[in-house]
């Protein structure tokens, strides 16, 4: 709806170069003179054909307002009294009753519409500002944005590879509106806007994208100062500010978007790009993230992999693979870990990496960890002499429902409960911490076991693991790799292992790919290890076959 008027309201406000406005001047000039010289040749100041300077009247108040209309009315009007006879045929002069009343018509008509013209340029240009400005914010918008990459760069003079648009999202706005109440976003947006215009001088422009978004144009000496404007720009918007009073700091997170050799310097990709590098950087739980094509065909796979879940639970294209877990002690199984995976028609095998991340966050995965449970408590139940341990996504373990299925199918499949464990990730745990711990709690009083899985990786405290029912800890990967290497590592490990017992909960060690570092663990008093030491995950036939081949008596019960 805005748009014809915008347009319009363009054509008014247009900026006009000093060439531009040289030619209006001379075009006025020609069309006097040529009005002039008419007017004598179409015999004479009396004759109707005088009115003829109205026209370069009229486009002087067009182009140059109230004085552009009054200057051109007088020199027309005086050009007109002064040099041309009253009658050219009877070479009679004017008087000043004749020239004079006429000024003053010509006069008029320049003011007035000189007038009408600056009015509606006002108006046009209040036009462009509302069209152009977050009126909460008083910041510029998108609307704003584009037009202002459009020009920078369509300019041959900027250098692009040293342009950037950074996109940043007050992650947890939501929560603080929450509590201090609606309108607090603007403030604060507002002011998190101000304050990286003032610490970086390489941000040349801030714009409000969305409630909780601002963009930034910035422009740097050299790619090398571009890298280091997104940590800067991080540490500034996360500091703390003060909003009516009260301190408030925001959680940000970054997409940069910039053009590469080979891009369209196009707005519209730039910020295309800008948001696909935010979506990433919020899903990941990045600082910030610049776009590389690399995270679109990630997200890209993953979006059609996630579409594509509930048909193929349907169909039956997922199981489940086991991983064994060896007791470090005496190096005999103590456990396997059921590990989701998808067998395409085509026959290939789509790892939990490229969709579970993101499935945990939608509703399907109530459905697929129904699946798990299902075929794990089937598992269990075959004869397997060692627990089966399943992961949970966060959302599960706030699900009572779900809970419950799972506490009444092991139960009526006449599986020892100690036989089978849960799996959630510390950071899952910490999600809504209060309920986590309740259904954990009931999932122990059924004597089902509970293991904080990648223990390190969140930001659990003492007082609440402490609290938590778990049974047994599961260290993650990244402190397993440099143990033999780095003594620091060793004695983190050691305070790891530690806490775990003091907690009273048995300590597994995962990602466990050689035996120094196995040895290592066992000498730490690390209870289990888990770990292409030995054996990746496989189906349920296979690591039958492998415990059968290594002489281990934990296949079958009866
Ligand atoms: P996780 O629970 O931490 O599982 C351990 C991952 O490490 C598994 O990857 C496993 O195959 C891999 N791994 C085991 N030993 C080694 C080793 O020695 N070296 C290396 N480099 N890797 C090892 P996987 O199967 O790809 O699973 C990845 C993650 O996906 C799991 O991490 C878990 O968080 C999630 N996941 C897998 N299955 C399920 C499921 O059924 N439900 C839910 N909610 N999440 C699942
Ligand atoms: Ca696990
Ligand atoms: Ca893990």
């Amino acid at each position: 709806m805005l748009r014809p008027l915008y347009l319009t309201a363009k054509l008014f406000t247009h900026q006009r170069s000093w060439a531009c406005h040289a030619l209006y001047l001379a075009t006025i000039a020609a069309l006097l003179a040529v009005s002039v010289v008419l007017v004598f040749y179409t015999s004479g100041a009396h004759s109707p054909s005088s009115y003829a300077v109205v026209l370069p009247v009229l486009l002087g108040a067009a182009w140059f307002g109230v004085p552009g209309g009054f200057l051109t009315a007088l020199l027309g009007a005086l050009l007109l009294g002064l040099y041309v006879p009253l009658d050219t045929v009877s070479v009679e002069q004017q008087g000043p009753g004749h020239w004079m009343p006429r000024l003053v018509i010509f006069v008029f008509i320049g003011v007035i519409t000189g007038a009408l013209h600056d009015r509606l340029r006002r108006q046009a240009q209040a036009v462009i500002h509302a069209e152009r400005v977050d009126p909460m914010t008083g910041l510029p918008n998108l609307f704003a944005l584009r037009a202002e990459l459009d020009s920078l760069l369509g300019h041959r003079s900027v250098d692009e590879s040293r342009m950037a648009l950074m996109l940043l999202r007050a992650t947890d706005l939501a929560e603080i509106i929450d509590v201090i109440g609606l309108g607090a976003d603007d403030k604060i947006m507002h002011e998190v806007a101000q304050q990286l215009l003032r610490v970086c001088p390489e941000v040349t422009g801030a714009y409000r994208f969305g409630g909780s978004e601002l963009a930034f144009v910035i422009r740097a000496r050299d790619a090398q100062t571009l890298q280091r404007v997104a940590p800067t720009l991080h540490h500034a918007a996360a500091a703390t500010s003060e909003v009516d009073g009260m301190p408030i700091r925001i959680e940000p997170a970054i997409g940069i978007g910039h053009v590469d050799i080979d891009g369209e310097p196009w707005a519209d990709e730039l910020i295309r790009r800008a948001r696909v590098a935010l979506r990433y950087a919020t899903a990941m739980e990045r600082e910030w993230v610049a776009y590389e094509p690399m995270i679109e065909t990630n997200q890209m796979g993953t979006m059609e992999l996630i579409a594509g879940v509930e048909q193929a639970l349907q169909a039956g294209e997922f199981e489940l693979h086991y991983q064994p877990k060896m007791r470090l002690g005496d190096g005999q199984p103590a456990g396997a870990e059921a590990l989701a995976r998808w067998r395409q028609p085509s026959g290939e095998i789509v790892l939990p990496l490229a969709y579970m991340a993101k499935l945990e966050q939608t509703s399907l995965i109530d459905e697929f960890s129904r699946f798990v449970i299902r075929t794990a408590i089937d598992y269990a139940g075959s004869g397997l002499l060692i627990p089966v341990s399943i992961n949970l996504a966060a959302r599960n373990v706030g699900d009572e429902g779900l809970i419950d299925t799972l506490i009444d199918s092991l139960q009526a499949s006449g599986t020892p409960a100690a036989h089978f464990e849960v799996e959630v990730t510390e950071s899952a745990l910490m999600r809504d911490p209060e309920t986590t711990a309740r259904i954990l709690g009931r999932l122990r009083e059924a004597g089902i076991g509970v293991c904080i899985d990648d223990f390190g990786t969140g930001f659990a405290s003492f007082g609440y693991l402490r609290r938590l029912p778990a049974t047994n800890v599961k260290i993650d990967r990244e402190f397993i790799s440099p143990l033999e290497t780095d003594a620091k590592a060793r004695r983190l490990m050691q305070s790891i292992v530690d806490i775990g017992h003091a907690l009273g909960m048995t300590v597994t060690a995962e990602g466990v790919e050689t035996e120094g570092q196995a040895r290592i663990l066992a000498d730490l008093g690390c209870d289990y290890g888990q770990g292409f030491l030995w054996s990746a995950a496989q189906p349920a036939d296979d690591l039958q076959a492998w415990l059968d081949a290594n002489g281990f008596a934990v296949g079958h019960r009866s």
